[in-house]
């Protein structure tokens, strides 16, 4: 791992020294630590090999080739991956086509309802078991797959199987239609919540799916497809093809594909977007962001504090509406970054599976070096970096918490999405400053506001250009909600009423 990486090296020293020094260590006056509280591995039994998920059946890439997935937080293999090749493709999108015509289509709304309330259902039964499987195949904390991604994926298909009966009153004309087959591509930050995100809305409107999990998480989408077949879903309706980027490459340009949807990176949406370009097939895309969250010198700070925590270091900070520009005025400034570091100080980081970790490990080791060369960029550009004091664990990949003070609009750290546990704190004088500086981005995805003022609250999510405003909280999802963004964040919208329009010939 690279040195500024915070494991042992001076920036984790200078964070430890100023910790100590303003005698804020919560650490060292609970004179306490916790126990580990691991939970066990042993609801999950992860075989060897997995084959892709097509027509309803586990099988072998045609050409037989394969991948590994490794576990992030330890870098042991977990097993090894069919990779899809172009035949493959071909197969999945044609019985994909065949259940749509033959099957899903046509199969009446009230009945397509019960597969995903099936669906749900077994979710919930099971989610112990995704749980412990997410966290060892992503990295991320079990108390985030436990509460977070698996209730929520669970929620998405309850809350579509809804709709499925009723797309006549959704407000898309009185008999609105499926548009066919759906070649779905999702990344790797939330893996089983962004394949609900996709299948659930899909199913529920009367289109088959072709998804493609990430290449470094493939495993909850694979568990998603036995959950398929627990649930009698008919073959065909839901394939996954693992691989790596030129499966979705595949996926998104196969002329047997009338609509795509991707969510990733503004560079690899920007690409599927010329890839498709006239074809006539439907697009939605959700990208990336580099989201302001605004504190005002009136905001109730402890909550505020937990709000800016959950904002960037959820899930390490890999959240496409990561709260990663923290703005706080100026007269409050000093103030909110020390009681900051102060609950920086008490963040628990290491073994996903341990009940207690809050930061778990980087998905991978190009993710960890993307974070680690825009961290140094940051204090090469000037700013100043801080780290609590924070023992990484020796193997894997990890990163630690950390916050940059005395940024600079321009500077790297305050444009790019660095998709990691790393904050940009900027300041500002009035409102308008605020809104200026929050909406001095490529992006426009999310937003946050921090303050006692209900009239400030409803200026500045008119003023902000962000598909998702929080007011006094940060992060929250409801399948009800719709989400998606502006400018290089993306169009159309996933979740709610508004989700199923990308799904229906409208
Ligand atoms: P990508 O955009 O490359 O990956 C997202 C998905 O697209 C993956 O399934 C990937 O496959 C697939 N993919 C890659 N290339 C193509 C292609 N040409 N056509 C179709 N599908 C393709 O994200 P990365 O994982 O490479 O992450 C890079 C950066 O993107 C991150 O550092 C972060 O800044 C941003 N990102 C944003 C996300 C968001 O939610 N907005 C999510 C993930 C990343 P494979 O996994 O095999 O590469």
């Amino acid at each position: 791992m690279a040195d500024d990486s915070g494991r042992g090296t001076a920036a984790a020293r200078r964070g430890a020294e100023a910790v100590r020094s303003a005698g804020s260590s919560l650490t060292t006056e609970r004179g306490w630590e916790y126990a580990p509280a691991p939970e066990s591995r042993e609801i999950v039994s992860i075989a060897d090999e997995y084959g892709l998920f097509v027509n309803g059946e586990f099988g072998p890439a045609m050409n037989g080739a394969t991948f590994p997935t490794i576990n992030p937080a330890t870098e042991e293999p977990l097993a090894r991956v069919a990779l899809a090749g172009p035949a493959d493709v071909d197969r999945a999108v044609a019985v994909a086509r065949t259940a749509y015509e033959r099957v899903w289509g046509p199969m009446p709304g009230s009945e397509r309802a019960k597969y995903l309330y099936r669906i749900a259902r077994i979710l919930q039964e099971r989610s112990r078991e995704f749980a412990v499987l997410e966290s060892i195949d992503n990295g991320k904390p079990i108390k985030e797959t436990r509460d977070v991604d698996i209730p929520l994926a669970a929620a998405h298909f309850f809350y579509y199987a809804g709709w499925a009966d009723k797309l006549e009153y959704a407000g898309f004309g009185p008999a609105p239609r499926p548009i066919g087959v759906a070649g779905q591509v999702i990344p790797w930050n939330f893996p089983l919540l962004m394949a609900a995100w996709k299948l659930a809305p899909a199913l529920a409107a009367g289109n088959t799916c072709v998804l493609k999990p990430a290449e470094t998480t493939p495993l909850s989408a694979l568990l998603l497809a036995e959950v398929c077949q627990q649930a009698e879903l008919p073959p065909g309706v839901v394939n996954v093809l693992t691989g790596a980027g030129e499966v979705g490459a595949a996926v998104v340009a196969h002329p047997g594909v009338h609509k795509v949807a991707f969510t990733g990176s503004t560079e690899v949406g920007i690409a599927i977007a010329e890839a498709i370009a006239g074809s006539g097939k439907k697009l939605t895309l959700e990208l990336g962001g580099k989201a302001a969250n605004v504190v005002f010198d009136d905001a109730p700070v402890d909550q505020a504090i937990e709000g800016i925590v959950n904002g960037i270091f959820f899930n390490q900070g890999h959240v496409c509406c990561a709260g990663s520009r923290l703005l706080v005025q100026e007269s409050v400034a000093e103030h909110v970054v020390d009681r900051l570091r102060q609950r920086l100080a008490t963040l628990r980081l290491g073994d996903p599976l341990d009940k207690n970790t809050d930061i778990g490990a980087i998905n991978s080791r190009q993710q960890l070096d993307k974070i680690t060369e825009l961290s140094a960029a940051g204090e090469a550009e000037g700013a100043r970096r801080w780290s609590p004091p924070c023992e990484l664990p020796k193997k894997g990949f990890w990163f630690a918490p950390t916050v940059f003070t005395g940024v600079s609009q321009s500077h790297r750290i305050a444009r790019e999405e660095i998709f990691g546990p790393v904050l940009s704190v900027l300041t500002f004088r009035t409102p308008d400053e605020a809104v200026t500086k929050a909406n001095n981005t490529q992006y426009g995805l999310s937003a946050g506001v921090w303050t006692e003022k209900g009239s400030r609250i409803l200026w500045m999510a008119q003023k902000m250009r962000a598909g998702v405003v929080w007011a006094n909280t940060y992060n929250r999802f409801d399948p009800a909600s719709p989400f998606g963004g502006y400018r290089e964040s993306g169009f159309g919208r996933e979740g709610g009423r508004h989700g199923l329009a990308a799904y229906l010939d409208v």
